[in-house]
């Protein structure tokens, strides 16, 4: 039986999404499918940092209200709760429009930030894993991805956001242990596989295009996506971002597992047509993937190039502010970058990771790719290690 994704075409966050949302869900039953009454409810946006609404950077506070309303109608307690990367939480609730709505709609709020320890027996690399206090205490969790670009995870979506059940700064801490983004893929899939959501609600009114997932620009897709499963979900998002999945690392970790529905035909898609959702002109990052792990090397000498090949992050000295997230957020001790010490992280510390890109909130560093990097993406080069890993593997 093929998973559902249902779509809304929505224009803007002006729209009434209550009752957008409520046409969203009837096809897959409804809150009330999801939601019994008396059930704590945890709703998990994406709250990355202290960024407006507008900015595209967060889940917008207009769909956080929306899902809210709609678990309170079904019976449901609604806590909304989140790890944020950087910023303090009154900030990051202050800028993003979410305290607010906890306000008026007196929710409570989900202190992702207080760690507990987590034993799972059906994942790879989390096992025993530190994770927010509260969601042992929640008897249902509801995703609330937004739509974006990611300078390391090339997209982010239902999968990634998921990231944000580790309390603080043990996110940067997994990006210096796990070192690549494969295994940080294999992590987040852990987190989808050990604390599934029941429903996850994607909002791609607005996504974020480019340098994502905080330094890009916001960019119209005009659809809320909804599912069941976080891999289908992404599979829809990604695919309308004109993204191919197989660039995406996280996709590619769910495929490996197996885990969820990566494959785009086994996904019925309620409510609108692939073609009809498909941004063709959407700007990706500028660093997909390289063509080297096409090839059939070890995956440690895979890790090895591409350690040395990436660009590391430089600062735009004219933009920055002296904020200090980017050195505060850098999971390397010593801090590979320091604004008063460099205007470029060294190379010999820096792990590619990207957090600094990630916290900056002025859109003061850059990632642009090495000459050996464009040379390694050219689309030629790219098809011919494609050709080749298909025909090594044949
Ligand atoms: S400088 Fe930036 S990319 Fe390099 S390790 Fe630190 S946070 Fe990661
Ligand atoms: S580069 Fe960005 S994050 Fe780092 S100190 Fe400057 S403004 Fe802050």
């Amino acid at each position: 039986m093929s998973v559902q994704v249902s779509v809304r075409r929505v224009a803007s966050y002006d729209t009434d999404l209550t009752v957008e949302l409520r046409k969203l869900l009837a096809p897959l039953g409804g809150m009330r499918a999801f939601v019994n009454p008396g059930e704590k409810v945890l709703l998990k946006p994406n709250l990355l940092g202290p960024f407006a609404p507008e900015s595209a950077v967060t889940t917008h506070p207009a769909v956080v209200e929306a899902a809210a309303r709609l678990v309170l109608e079904a019976g449901g307690r609604c806590f909304v709760g989140d790890s944020s990367g950087c910023g303090s939480r009154d900030s990051v609730l202050r800028a993003t429009g979410i305290g607010e709505v906890i306000r008026r709609l007196r929710l409570e709020w989900a202190d992702l930030d207080t760690p507990a320890d987590y034993e799972f027996a059906n994942v790879r690399v989390a096992r025993k894993i530190r994770l927010g206090a509260p969601l042992a205490q929640m008897n249902k969790i509801i995703n609330l991805p937004k739509a974006k670009t990611h300078v390391q995870m090339v997209a982010t979506g239902a999968m990634k956001n998921l990231y944000g059940y580790l309390p603080g700064t043990s996110k940067s801490e997994y990006h210096y242990r796990l070192k690549t983004r494969e295994w940080l893929a294999e992590l987040q899939l852990d987190l989808a596989v050990a604390l599934p959501p029941v429903l996850n609600i994607m909002d791609a009114i607005t996504a974020m295009e480019g340098e994502g997932p905080s330094g890009g620009t916001p960019r119209q897709l005009g659809f809320l996506a909804a599912s069941v499963e976080t891999v289908a979900l992404d599979v829809v998002t990604f695919r309308a971002m004109n993204l191919d999945p197989e660039q995406i690392p996280l996709l590619a970790a769910a495929k490996r597992r197996p885990f969820g529905t990566t494959d785009p035909d086994a996904i019925e898609l309620i409510g609108a047509t692939p073609e009809e959702l498909r941004c063709p002109d959407f700007r990706p990052i500028r660093q997909l993937g390289s063509p080297l792990r096409l090839l059939p090397l070890p995956q440690s000498m895979l890790d090895f190039v591409q350690r040395r090949w990436k660009a590391v992050p430089h600062i735009d000295t004219e933009k920055c502010i002296r904020c200090m997230r980017c050195r505060d957020g850098c999971p390397v001790r010593p801090p590979a970058i320091d604004p008063e010490r460099a205007a470029v992280a060294d190379p010999a510390l820096c792990i590619k990771c990207y957090c600094c890109h990630e916290f900056c909130p002025v859109k003061a560093i850059s990632v642009n790719p090495t000459f050996l990097e464009r040379f390694l993406l050219t689309p030629r080069l790219r098809t011919l290690a494609a050709r080749l890993a298909g025909k090594i593997k044949a």
